[in-house]
């Protein structure tokens, strides 16, 4: 039984995470998607929020095999926790390439069992960001083609409570 590991802060998931989960679950027998709980300092939703949205979102597409969980700390300790084999990381553009590429040997160094593979998205998500969404959403833009619609949801009461 393959399992992998998709780590990230998802504050809040996107269409482009999706879009990532959606295809390793299907090369993989059970994908962990692990919230960051100390990735970001200042994060617009908490651990459980994000954790809630991703369950949520999940759920509805009936991905079977993909499970959300959280995880403290590093990321190769996170690894033997979930029992996984590799870790998961999309690459959008080559903006993305030098840090991925940094932290996947970091951790390779820190467990020279920590495998990281990556997957591209549909370009159509590959400007879409989490960052750029809360930005767009803080400026009353429309984000409902980058983010599922109870996201859109939590994003826009987010903002209306701020
Ligand atoms: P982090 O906080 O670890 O940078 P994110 O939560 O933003 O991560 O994203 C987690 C992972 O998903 C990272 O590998 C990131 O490159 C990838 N990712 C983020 N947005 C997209 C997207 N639109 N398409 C594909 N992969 C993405």
């Amino acid at each position: 039984m393959k399992t992998i590991l998709y780590p990230g802060s998802f504050d809040p998931v996107t269409n482009g995470h999706l879009d990532i989960t959606k295809r390793a679950s299907r090369i993989f027998d059970k994908v962990v998607i692990a919230v960051a709980m100390n990735a970001e300092k200042d994060p617009l939703f908490t651990p459980p929020e994000r954790i809630e949205m991703l369950q949520e979102v999940v759920r509805r597409l009936e991905l079977g095999n993909v499970e959300v969980s959280m995880f403290d700390g590093l990321l190769v300790n996170a690894l033997a926790q979930f029992q996984a084999s590799a870790v998961i990381r999309g690459l959008r553009a080559v903006s993305d390439f030098e840090y991925e590429f940094q932290m996947a040997l970091m951790n390779r160094e820190l467990n020279d069992k920590c495998e990281t593979l990556f997957m591209m998205p549909s370009p159509e998500y590959s400007f879409v960001s989490s960052r750029l969404i809360k930005e767009i959403a803080r400026c009353g833009g429309d984000i409902n083609p980058f983010v599922p619609p109870f996201v859109a949801d939590c994003i826009r009461d987010k903002f209306s409570k701020h």
